[in-house]
């Protein structure tokens, strides 16, 4: 087994409160260890990533285009969502088509497990909102979905309860820290690991009280997996682009395509509010895969990419089990 130079009893210090660094402190915290949490900006987040996200738990829908370690490390992120925080809505989600993109329905249910099919009917008694707008859909009766402008700060909190330290407006290096560090800055970790780049996802926020959604609805499209998800207080979040650029702001053609893609779910959404335009960077490796990097004393979990709600409870879950037992995931961990 490779030699580590961790001390268990080291204090613990996390950089980034994002949804990366929110997981991990939470259970080092849990864990005994004497944790502080940085974070640069305030504690309304609106710098990180994780806050313009749609904070779907989908690990069988994002079995379509990711490799099978998101599945592994999304199904035990389940578990640990459900132990942690138990009135996480697990709703399920939903996949529908127009009659036109019928063969990339199909497609998405060969590619995917742990669904099963409605017919109309089926479809109406789970979202009568729906009734009559899709002859059928898939339907995946474990996933879930957090707000993460609602999660991160009860993540926050949950952190203090257990005896966790947050400092906000704290912009800080590893140089400047002793013991165990825990690098979460999301795409502003790029001095340390260059590979990392920005996938622009954009999103629009609406508002209606004509549409009732329990769940996340998938509408497969040609180029991205575009859905709408319901949030508290009539709010809907439809996402979301992923471009390979790192420029902020909605481009027109994006905005026609999610606020097309709403329209074609239920056409009252053509009555909604538009609340919000948004778009958040997410921090990507070369092969869009999370990696746990580890030298000496300094941690590193970065490259959540299109998943980082999905994942973050199981990348915590194995780090801790690593300063812990020094135990080594092949498969996320890289060992400098
Ligand atoms: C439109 C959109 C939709 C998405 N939908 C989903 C979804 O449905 N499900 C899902 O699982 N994922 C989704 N994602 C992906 C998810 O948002 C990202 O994977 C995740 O937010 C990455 O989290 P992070 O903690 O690594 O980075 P971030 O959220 O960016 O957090 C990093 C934090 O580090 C802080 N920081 C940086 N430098 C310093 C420093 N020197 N000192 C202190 N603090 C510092 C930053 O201020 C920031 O708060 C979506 C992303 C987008 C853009």
């Amino acid at each position: 087994m490779l030699q580590t130079t961790k001390r268990p009893d080291s204090p613990v210090s996390i950089i980034g409160a994002g949804i990366a660094g929110a997981w991990q402190a939470l259970l080092f915290a849990q864990a005994g260890h004497a944790v502080t949490l940085h974070e640069r900006g305030d504690a309304e987040m609106t710098d990180a990533t994780s806050h313009w996200a749609g904070g779907m738990l989908a690990p069988y829908c994002e079995a379509e285009v990711s490799e099978p370690i998101i599945s592994r490390l999304g199904l035990r992120s389940l578990d640990i969502w459900r132990r942690e925080l138990p009135d996480t809505p697990f709703n399920g989600s939903l996949v529908v088509a127009h009659p036109r993109e019928r063969h990339d329905f199909e497609r998405f249910a060969r590619m995917t497990a742990g669904h099963r099919r409605l017919d109309a009917a089926g479809l109406a008694e789970l979202e009568p909102s729906l009734e009559g707008r899709f002859r059928d859909a898939l339907f995946f009766p474990t996933e879930g979905h957090v707000e993460p402008r609602r999660v991160l700060p009860k993540l926050h909190e949950r952190i203090k309860a257990a005896g966790g330290t947050i400092k906000f407006d704290s912009d800080v290096t590893a140089g400047d820290l002793d013991g165990i560090v825990i690098d979460c800055r999301g795409l502003s970790a790029r001095d340390e690991q260059p590979e990392l780049r920005g996938v622009k996802g954009e999103m629009i926020l609406i508002e209606t009280a004509e549409v009732q959604l329990a769940r996340p609805v998938r509408l497969i499209h040609p180029r991205w997996p575009l859905y709408v998800i319901p949030r508290e207080d009539n709010l809907f979040m439809l996402g979301a682009t992923s471009i390979e650029a790192e420029d902020t702001g909605v481009s027109v053609r994006s905005a026609l395509e999610l606020l097309g893609a709403a329209y074609a779910v239920h056409p009252a959404f053509g009555e909604a509010r538009i609340v919000e335009f948004g778009s958040g960077l997410r921090p990507a490796f070369p092969d869009n895969l999370p990696r746990i990097g580890i030298r000496g004393e300094n941690i590193a979990v970065n490259g959540l990419y299109r998943h980082g709600f999905l994942i973050a409870p199981a990348l915590a879950e194995l780090t801790l089990a690593y300063v812990e037992r020094g135990q080594i995931d092949n498969e996320v961990m890289q060992c400098a």
